[in-house]
């Protein structure tokens, strides 16, 4: 059995013993930081396969950690999931801009935690639908589930898992119009976090790094995207 690392970075000396404890009773591997610089300097050292980040941290605040994870060559892909306080909506909101995969409020159970790490982890792994995995081919855009690269105009798009998953069921089935809750259901899982906004900031994110091929994804007022026919 491969045991999957997961980093925990939480300055709460109570809320990290306890995560630590049961995740790796779960069966995995767990590195714990008490503050950003440390945990980014384990991130680097251990690559895990996801981190658990707490947004208030003293020294480097989350939303840092996570622009830094995203900006690290090394760690581009890491799955990240938030762990905020109630109040901080807006931060979430942010962070789900920088590339974070998914977050969790305060307080929570240990078992939802674990079931929102697992599907993370599932959805890194897994692609959408089986019969799609060979390379496509949208016009400028080439995308590799099996690589996990997308290139456009021959040149590599860094995507976080969660737009590249996004990107790659739409590319699939041009001209098919998805509505946002069956976008969330089918490439985040049905345990995905429900924010009204949380596919359009993936959206933005990935139109942002299309540049001038943003249009490849259409927006169908009222109703939600589509990838162009016309690719
Ligand atoms: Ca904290």
């Amino acid at each position: 059995m491969s045991r999957e690392r997961i980093l925990v970075i939480e300055d709460e000396a109570d809320l990290r013993e306890v995560l630590t404890y049961n995740l790796t009773r779960e069966g995995f591997k767990v590195s714990a930081a008490a503050d950003g610089a440390t945990g980014l300097e384990l991130a680097r050292e251990k690559k895990p396969d996801l981190i658990l980040l707490d947004l208030m941290l003293p020294d480097v605040d989350g939303l840092e950690v996570c622009r830094r994870v995203r900006q690290d060559p090394t760690l581009g892909t890491t799955p990240v999931i938030m762990v905020t306080a109630k109040n901080e909506e807006t931060d979430v909101v942010l962070g789900l801009g920088l590339g974070a995969d998914d977050y969790i409020s305060k307080p929570f159970s240990v078992k939802e935690l674990i079931a929102r790490v697992k599907a993370v982890l599932r959805r890194q792994t897994h692609v959408v639908d089986d019969d799609t995995r060979q390379a496509l081919r949208r016009g400028p855009l080439k995308i590799d589930p099996a690589r996990h690269v997308v290139e456009l105009d021959g040149d590599d798009v860094r995507l976080t898992a969660t737009e590249f998953n996004l990107l790659h069921f739409l590319a699939a089935r041009p001209g098919r119009v998805y509505e946002r809750d069956t976008l969330l259901r089918r490439v985040l899982g049905e345990d995905a976090i429900r924010v009204d906004r949380n596919i359009d900031v993936h959206i933005r994110s990935i139109r942002k790094k299309l540049g001038s091929h943003r249009d490849l994804i259409e927006t169908v007022r009222g109703v939600g995207y589509k990838f162009s026919e016309s690719a």
